[in-house]
């Protein structure tokens, strides 16, 4: 289960398509804090990752995190939880930093590319507060990665933004500027479908060459998807099944961004709703019957299992919250799954070819699957070698 812990939807950027953040907003209180804590005791158990996403959720500060982390390594240590952070980290500081690291929190962080087009994007003096936060993160030992959210203008310099995360270390994940049910104010942003195909085609092709220098998470992901059939990030799972999130007032939405929607809102921590009174609200409703939509819409389509029908969100911005179609990044979608489907197909034709020979030799052999078996495209690393990263 993914629990998404909105501490706040305050945040100081003002990034030009971000649908996501108020100036001024409520930061959840230690007693919610609590709330959330209580009512997860009972609510399911299985293992949970908990997120702190935003709005910006450092500004909640560090007693917050002290007590949260405290507490629900101690009272909910039979959910296994473990954690995540999404942050621009310009409030990190040596305290904090040295907390996640005891709690071992992957940090995720936002940087669009280069200091230029990245302040262009998400407004002056952005990127060296992110850098700065970085270096104390990195100091004190913690994972960063960066997601560069790619907009229909960064989009043309997709090659000096990628060669900027290659030059200086940084992992990487991509996302493309969407557009918003909240606001429209991200809709002169948004990335078509067919660009953000094109771009996942770039990145995995540079990949093939970079693998064991860079993270590229989008390329690992989706390699490990097609090979074990699932999905493994939210966008290509059920989310509807397993991802909650609790806004800054212990309201309870199906995922961040519906957080203070409240046609989505589905509960209250403080009331300790169980698993199937949240089911039977009008918004888990409608998320069910986005499932059994794409049931129906992408049965004919080979990669059912590990794209799911994409975000639902995605979808119910452009249908005007109707169950009416899938998420229309579906193009990208198919580009991308086409393009690895066919290279770990071709690589296990090659496999098998290679053991058909060893076979006719003697009957002596064993099958390899990755750098030793490889169709020789001049690359350095297969969709095989990254899905087994
Ligand atoms: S609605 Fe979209 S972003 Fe939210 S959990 Fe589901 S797939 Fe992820
Ligand atoms: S690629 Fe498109 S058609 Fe296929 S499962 Fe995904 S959304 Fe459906």
């Amino acid at each position: 289960m993914h629990v998404m812990i909105i501490p706040t939807m305050g945040c100081p950027a003002n990034c030009s398509y971000c649908w996501s953040s108020e100036t001024t907003s409520l930061v959840m209180s230690q007693e919610t804090m609590d709330d959330i804590i209580d009512w997860l005791k009972e609510f399911k158990q299985e293992p949970v990752t908990f997120t702190f996403h935003g709005g910006e959720p450092l500004l909640a500060g560090y007693e917050f995190y002290e007590h949260a982390l405290k507490r629900i390594s101690t009272e909910l240590s039979q959910l296994y939880p473990a954690y995540a952070i999404q942050t621009n980290l310009w409030k990190m500081d040596d305290k904090l930093a040295s907390l996640f690291k005891k709690y071992n929190i992957p940090i995720g962080s936002s940087l669009d590319g280069p200091k230029e087009l990245n302040d262009t994007q998400r407004g002056p003096g952005y990127y060296e507060k992110t850098l700065n936060g970085y270096e104390i993160a990195k100091k004190h030992g913690l994972n960063v990665s960066f997601i560069s959210t790619f907009t229909n203008k960064s989009i043309k310099q997709k090659e000096e933004i990628f060669e900027f995360f290659k030059e200086n270390g940084l992992n990487l994940k991509i996302h493309p500027a969407l557009p918003s049910i909240k606001s429209h104010k991200s809709d002169n942003f948004a990335l078509e479908p067919k660009d953000y195909g094109e771009l996942l085609l770039y990145l995995l092709d540079q990949y093939l060459d970079l693998a064991d220098t860079i993270e590229l998470k989008n390329i690992d992901h989706l390699c490990k998807a097609v090979f074990m059939k699932t999905g493994f990030v939210c966008t290509y799972v059920d989310c509807m099944d397993s991802t909650f999130a609790i806004g800054p007032d212990g309201k309870i939405y199906p995922c961040y961004r519906f957080v203070d929607m409240p046609d989505y809102e589905i509960g209250h921590v403080s009331q300790k709703p169980t698993y199937e009174e949240l089911m039977q609200t009008k918004a888990e409703k409608l998320l069910q019957e986005y499932k059994e939509f794409v049931n129906e819409d992408c049965k004919e389509c080979k990669h059912i299992d590990y794209c799911r029908g994409g975000c639902p969100y995605n979808a119910l911005t452009i249908s005007d919250h109707k169950v009416t179609c899938v998420d229309p990044h579906c193009e990208a979608y198919k580009m991308i799954f086409d393009k690895i489907d066919e290279m770990m197909n071709q690589g296990l034709d090659f496999a098998f070819e290679e053991l058909d020979q060893t076979v006719e030799k003697d009957f002596n052999f064993t099958l390899n699957i990755g750098l030793e078996n490889q169709p020789k495209t001049g690359k350095k690393f297969t969709v095989m070698d990254i899905a087994l990263k």
